[in-house]
């Protein structure tokens, strides 16, 4: 059973979902107008982890992450809407804002590779998909959920009583708040725009209302909504998309369809640089490549960014990255002498099954627990120091190797910052190499010779060690 916090309640809650064994996720994606920041990458690395478990669990995880290359304006301290990101973006590179989106949108995937998330099952671009949001904008209208005014189109918040429920920013809230630029075309200053009438706007579409482009948040509902049906699981994204945006999303989608739109949504607390808030409008922001090309490595940023627990702010410093460099090494340096360690025939020792189980147990039943990633971390630490002993202690047979190197690959589903090949003796060699223990013990010495001379044409050395045989590149 797999338990999170969902921000629809505002309690951790049992995770059943809405088809046995199956999940849909739809996770808001990158603005493609810069190259992503660490704080975006924590907000994905997240979703990737939370997929990564679910699919530990057993679960068929269907993951859809948009990319938003048109519609989302950048907003000023009293949430008053400007430019849209990318037009002001390709003012200022000089190039057009098609070829802006292209861009970021590879420099994306080109950086969430490098920090090894598994691949969504689609990345919807809303400048690929304006046609499902006009219809819904059609049917938006035609339920008298929105309005026209001078070629846009407004939902109309009035026609929304349960407006609020996810940021408890209701309509009546809202209205006795902070005072909103008052816009004299609109039924209340904070009805939100569905489709905008801009014929100067570098992406722009025709529409039964005048030549515009959609607003941010219609694209996630009829994205998400396309591509994973009316009812999704689980929704996420960060922190700063639960108001405006997916209490947007919410408005529009259940009005369309009168069903919850999402059971799950989970929003990831803010990347902070000096106790602020890491973002690109303010300019206080470290992007991935940034980090890479100081020389970090891209498994200790994956680690750094999924260390932390999700619901926890995260001060980004040096230290951090310099501490999650050092345990990845920690593990690898595991990993890589169990590979080489003496593959001396024996039985699977109790204890190291025991230990391997246990750890396993541990880690997934943490992580189910609300994403536990602390204490997931601290159970594979465990198995580390006991492992080591064991290693150093010489106990070890092959199949107590292979079981801990199994507990560790299991470990790695989850955290993917380990690697298993390098330097790694390939389970081909391997198993020559336990042919031929076979062989020396039943005395078959002929045999014995020519697996010796096989693995060599394979590039590896078999030494015989007190311990056992031990593999070594030649
Ligand atoms: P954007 O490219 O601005 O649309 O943001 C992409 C995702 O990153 C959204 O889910 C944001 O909520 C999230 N995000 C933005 N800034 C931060 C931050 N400093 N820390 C964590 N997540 C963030
Ligand atoms: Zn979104």
């Amino acid at each position: 059973m797999i338990r999170f916090h969902n921000s629809l309640s505002g309690r951790v809650e049992e995770f059943v979902p809405i088809e046995p064994g199956k999940v849909r996720m739809y996770n808001c994606g990158p603005t493609v107008y810069n190259y992503i920041h660490i704080g975006n990458a924590r907000t994905f690395l997240v979703a990737d982890v939370l997929r990564r478990v679910l699919e530990l669990d057993g679960y068929e995880v269907r993951q859809i992450m948009n990319l938003t290359d048109v519609g989302h304006l950048l907003e000023d301290e009293a949430g008053v809407e400007g430019e849209d990101r990318l037009e002001k973006q390709s003012a200022l590179e000089k190039r057009d804002a098609w070829q802006i989106a292209r861009f970021y949108a590879d420099a994306f995937f080109e950086d969430i590779g490098k920090l090894n998330m598994e691949r969504a099952s689609e990345y919807p671009r809303a400048t690929e998909h304006v046609g499902l949001m006009i219809e819904m904008i059609r049917i938006l209208l035609a339920g008298g959920y929105a309005y026209k005014v001078d070629g846009e189109v407004y939902f109309d918040l009035s026609r929304f009583p349960k407006y609020g429920q996810l940021s408890g920013n209701t309509l009546e809230k809202l209205e006795a708040g902070a005072r909103v630029a008052v816009d004299p075309r609109k039924h209340s200053p904070h009805d939100f725009a569905l489709w905008k009438h801009d014929p100067k706007h570098q992406m722009k579409w025709p529409s039964p209302w005048s030549e515009g482009f959609p607003g941010w948040h219609i694209e996630c509902s009829a994205m998400s909504m396309h591509y994973l049906g009316d009812q999704l699981d689980i929704h996420t994204g960060g922190e700063d998309n639960i108001f405006p945006h997916h209490e947007c999303e919410i408005a529009q989608s259940e009005s369309v369809t009168g069903k919850t739109f999402a059971r799950y949504w989970l929003h990831v607390r803010f990347l902070l640089v000096d106790n602020e808030k890491m973002s690109k409008s303010k300019g206080n922001f470290f992007t991935v490549r940034d980090v890479l090309s100081q020389g970090h490595s891209p498994k200790a940023l994956r680690y750094a960014l999924l260390s932390t627990h999700y619901r926890q702010p995260q001060n980004y410093t040096q230290e951090v990255l310099a501490s999650a460099a050092s345990s990845v090494k920690r593990l690898q340096d595991l990993v890589d002498r169990l590979v080489r360690h003496p593959r001396r025939l024996g039985d699977l020792s109790p204890a190291v099954e025991e230990l391997a189980a246990r750890t396993e147990k541990a880690f997934l039943a943490e992580l189910s627990d609300d994403l536990g990633i602390s204490t997931a971390l601290a159970a594979v630490f465990e198995l580390l120091r006991q492992a080591n002993a064991m290693e150093t202690s010489g106990a070890l047979v092959a199949t107590d190797v292979d079981r801990l190197l199994g507990a560790m690959r299991r470990f790695d589903r989850v955290l993917g910052v380990l690697d298993f090949e390098t330097d790694a003796v390939p389970d081909k060699v391997l198993g020559l190499v336990q042919e031929r223990e076979q062989a020396r013990r039943s005395r078959d010495f002929a045999r014995s010779d020519s697996l010796r001379e096989q693995i060599r044409q394979l590039g590896f050395v078999v030494e015989d060690t007190k311990q056992g045989p031990r593999v070594l590149p030649a």
